[in-house]
């Protein structure tokens, strides 16, 4: 037998004893937890059990076998929620966009109905909620974008009321089109905030459906109708902000650049805005509502933000082609809670999830690692009428259009409109949350679009 050279002695040292912490954190975590009918060591644990989380664990469960994969998830309701813009709107019901969550977990996944408290990668473990520690093999954190309701003074105690409403929130929505339907004219306020958004193009097509219902009941000429973003640009894709800001200037609806909504005062129904730049930067601005839909500030997850997982803003910090942590191997994320710097969407993660999928299933099976790459695809179905939409599809990581299509998709089509609203949440329910949907990619190599 060969000697033990000192630096060996002292890794080994090393591993032995953050083998034994491990144990003791793991003993004091399971004596604070309750006993559990199921185990509490899984190969890969999922963390949110959403589009991302969902699409995911389809596929490992099935691959790794029963028992093999856990999906930590709260919630007793899966929601679809792009379908919120129509059901805002009167075009779907909210029903439409929900599923009972033990509907669409996948049959070989284990259900961890709890949530994540912490994280201790290294200690391969996640706290719950309960005390409890589950230790993985890999884990997969899709946990969703954090909505910051509170960070608009008066929000959570107006949202709902007096003609104050929003598409981001499965209590509200519906709200959203029964005020349209009662609203008599006046002024009719749609916000941005400045901060990273789950969908980017949401905020403003609520505009677009109500100004052509107000249209069709004949309030629009008594309804002024104003557009304030936090940020400089309506779109962030030159191809497709071109057409919306035409289609803007021809519907006479006003966009105002970098104001950020700060308050609502309820009993006067004014809205408070803080001007980001120009001439009046650090002022603010106040006018009065009579309908106000407001897409609340976002941002990362406080408890990812507050782990060993995050970067300096707080999101999953992961290599942004291989899906990856930076500085944790066996960690991979996706979806809305990842670093990923491109436009926060469902269609993004079915690109996304097949290339997590593939990286992760190597890795386990010690194979072509990482050979798998993301592009920063994704897309924003831009919906601008009952009957119209433009379907804007491109790299958040090269701002160039990715479009599936043989034809310009910067134009309003009744044919896109129809896709989205009748085909991709079919595809979402049947193939996307089942993990056999990897976006359109095949779709722009037969068309010849790629
Ligand atoms: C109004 C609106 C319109 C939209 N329109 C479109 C569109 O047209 N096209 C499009 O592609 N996308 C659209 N989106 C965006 C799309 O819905 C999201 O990008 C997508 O759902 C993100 O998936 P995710 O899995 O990352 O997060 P989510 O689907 O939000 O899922 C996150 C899950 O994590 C769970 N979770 C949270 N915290 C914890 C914790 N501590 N422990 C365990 N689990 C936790 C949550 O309960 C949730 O189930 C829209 C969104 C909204 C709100």
């Amino acid at each position: 037998m060969s000697a033990l050279s000192p630096l060996t002695s002292v890794a080994r040292f090393a591993t032995r004893s953050t083998a034994f912490q491990t144990k003791r954190f793991l003993v004091q975590a399971a004596a604070a937890a309750p006993r559990l009918d199921r185990p509490s060591s899984y190969k890969v644990v999922v963390v949110g059990g959403g589009s991302a989380g969902l699409a995911v664990a389809s596929t490992l469960s099935e691959t790794l076998g029963k028992n093999a994969v856990a999906v930590v998830e709260p919630a007793d309701i899966h929601y679809y929620q792009p379908l919120w813009t129509f059901v805002g709107s009167g075009l779907k019901t909210l029903d439409e966009s929900k599923r009972a969550m033990k509907e669409v977990m996948p049959e070989n996944a284990q259900w961890i109905k709890d949530s994540v408290a912490s994280f201790s990668p290294d200690k391969n473990a996640v706290v719950l909620a309960n005390g409890e520690a589950i230790t993985y093999d890999y884990l997969v954190v899709a946990a969703g974008i954090q909505v910051n309701w509170g960070k608009i003074k008066n929000l959570p105690e107006t949202l709902g009321k007096n003609g104050v409403t929003s598409n981001y929130s499965a209590q509200s929505v519906e709200k959203t089109n029964e005020f349209i339907k009662s609203f008599k004219g006046g002024n009719a306020l749609f916000t941005m905030p400045s901060t990273p958004i789950k969908c980017a193009g949401a905020p403003q097509k609520i505009m677009y459906l109500a100004e052509e219902q107000w249209r069709k009941a004949n309030v629009r000429s008594q309804t002024n109708i104003q557009y304030f973003t936090g940020l400089g640009k309506i779109f962030a894709i030159d191809k497709y902000a071109n057409q919306l800001l035409k289609i803007c200037k021809a519907r006479n609806l006003n966009i105002n650049y970098f104001t950020d909504l700060a308050e609502i005062k309820p009993d006067t129904k004014e809205a408070v805005f803080n001007v980001l730049a120009g001439e009046a930067k650090g002022t603010t601005l106040t006018l009065p509502y009579d309908f106000l839909h407001v897409t609340p500030p976002m941002g990362a997850p406080d408890f990812i933000k507050a782990s060993a997982l995050a970067n300096a803003d707080g999101w999953v910090d992961i290599n942004k082609e291989t899906l990856r942590h930076n500085r944790f191997n066996n960690v991979y994320a996706l979806g809305d809670c990842s670093s990923l710097p491109t436009s926060k969407t469902a269609a993004a993660i079915t690109a996304q999830s097949a290339v997590l999928k593939s990286n992760l299933l190597s890795d386990i099976y010690n194979e072509n690692r990482d050979a798998a790459k993301y592009d920063g695809y994704t897309s924003c179905p831009l919906v601008t009428g009952s009957d119209k939409l433009i379907l804007a599809e491109f790299s958040g990581y090269t701002g160039q259009p990715q479009e599936t299509f043989p034809f310009d998709q910067s134009q309003e089509r009744l044919s896109t409109y129809l896709i989205t609203k009748e085909i991709i949440p079919e595809i979402y329910w049947r193939s996307m949350l089942k993990g056999t949907w990897d976006g359109p990619a095949k779709y722009r190599k037969l068309f010849g679009t790629n």
